[in-house]
């Protein structure tokens, strides 16, 4: 079986096999003990698997930087070159109508973005990913699918510019209380909709067919009241070498979601755990939660808009060409300080992030009841995400708690839990104690 990149690059030589690998220190017993358990997990990363890892992840921060820097030179750009407000004339040259003059604007603007950032994104989510041995794309379907991302970002991009540039029109300097409200909604409706309409768009969609894997998910879901009879897997394989999973809910129709990287590169208990995790995200209601935090969010950001926005307009309005608040011309310019605010925050929405994964991490324990299989996979996970960080590293830059906070999480679940387990035989038992002779995948 195919379990992660070949050749001299490969990441999981160690770990790879299918199967929980329960570490002797981590075997259910009287006396486990967390810190010890938790570190035989992490020694089953070698040094240099391990010094990869770190130095993909930690590349990372410094890509954020890059990506916001390089995000704001192509603003200004935009800007200076004048290109906005040519796109503004045309716009007003195709309609007087000035809702419909936003929307012509918007439908120049989003293309012309996506390709000045594409060299970019090409480093950070091709080339790069490429090189760590993370990604299955082809150059040609990596493209592909940012034409499809870019088509889909235009439709929301016109709505929501036509939305805004109507409450700037209408309200003047209040329109940043419209534009929170209407931000909730569209959130609502970006979350709603993406699951069932926008990810299909990428992925083909398919109904698991009946097994184990399949039976497990639906007992989990029965049992923390999902209404899903739905069970589907997609092939993200053409694209990543990660896995994920998960529970997206419509109009009464719920569903799980499975990638294939889970399906065939790991075991039923790893499974579990994962799909565990993702129920926790849906019965905790971080959708409807993770909406009105980050319109609260940009509702702090469209204020601080408000009052920059008008002090560099005076400033350079007349180099940019840009007349007025309501002027979509000068977009770029609103975008170049929402984009800083929204870096300068990043912390501040990690935090928020974090608290709600480690709520799901808890609620997939308790849910499961798999701690190795939790534990497999976040050791897995470790192929792309630092396992050990520093505490204020993880406090700025870790959106999910590191390998080591979920192998520990895991191992003091356990510790705590010994009665739901009988002792496994011995460690080359792959099942975990709780499904002794579980057959992995
Ligand atoms: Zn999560």
């Amino acid at each position: 079986m195919d379990c992660g990149t070949t050749g001299p690059r490969q990441i999981w030589p160690s770990i790879c096999p299918p199967g929980v690998q329960i570490p002797e220190a981590a075997q259910p017993g009287p006396e486990i003990d967390v810190e010890r358990a938790t570190q035989a997990y992490m020694n089953l990363l070698s040094p240099e698997q391990r010094a990869r890892s770190d130095a993909y992840f930690e590349g990372g921060y410094w890509l954020q930087l890059w990506q916001f820097l390089y995000g704001l030179a192509v603003l200004l750009a935009i800007l200076s070159l004048r290109w906005s407000a040519r796109m503004r004339d045309w716009a007003e040259r195709v309609t007087s109508r000035r809702w419909l003059q936003s929307a012509v604007y918007a439908l120049m603007y989003t293309p012309l973005m996506w390709l000045l950032s594409l060299p970019f994104a090409w480093y950070a989510g091709f080339a790069r990913e490429h090189a760590y041995g993370l990604s299955n794309h082809t150059f040609g379907g990596w493209l592909w699918d940012k034409f499809k991302g870019m088509l889909m970002v235009t439709v929301l991009a016109v709505i929501a510019i036509v939305s805004i540039y109507a409450f700037i029109r209408r309200a003047a300097a209040n329109w940043w209380g419209w534009a929170t409200a209407f931000m909730f909604a569209f959130l609502l409706f970006v979350f709603l909709i993406t699951p069932v309409f926008l990810n299909p768009i990428f992925n083909k969609y398919q109904p698991l067919a009946d097994g184990p894997v399949r039976s497990a998910v639906l007992s989990l879901a029965r049992a923390n009241e999902i209404p899903a009879d739905n069970v589907m897997w997609f092939d993200a394989s053409k694209q990543t070498k990660r896995v994920s999973a998960n529970v997206s809910g419509l109009f009464g129709t719920t569903q799980v979601s499975l990638n294939d990287n889970l399906l065939n590169r790991t075991s039923l208990p790893e499974i579990k755990a994962v799909v565990g995790h993702e129920m926790g995200h849906y019965v905790l209601d971080h959708p409807l939660q993770g909406a009105v935090f980050f319109t609260l969010v940009f509702g702090l950001g469209f204020l601080i808009l408000e009052r920059f926005f008008e002090r560099g307009r005076r400033r350079w309005g007349e180099r940019f060409g840009i007349r007025e608040r309501a002027d979509p011309a000068g977009l770029p310019l609103a975008l170049a300080i929402l984009s800083a605010y929204l870096f300068l925050a990043t912390p501040l929405t990690n935090r928020y992030i974090y608290a709600g994964e480690t709520a799901a991490d808890l609620y997939g324990l308790n849910a499961a009841r798999e701690p190795h299989g939790f534990a497999t996979v976040s050791m897995r996970l470790g192929a792309h995400r630092k396992l050990e960080p520093s505490p204020l590293e993880e406090f700025l830059f870790y959106d999910h708690p590191s390998g080591r906070r979920r192998v520990e999480m895991s191992m003091r679940w356990l510790g705590e839990n010994q009665g739901l387990f009988t002792p496994a035989p011995s460690s080359q038992d792959r099942g975990t104690a709780a499904n002794p002779g579980a057959e992995n995948q």
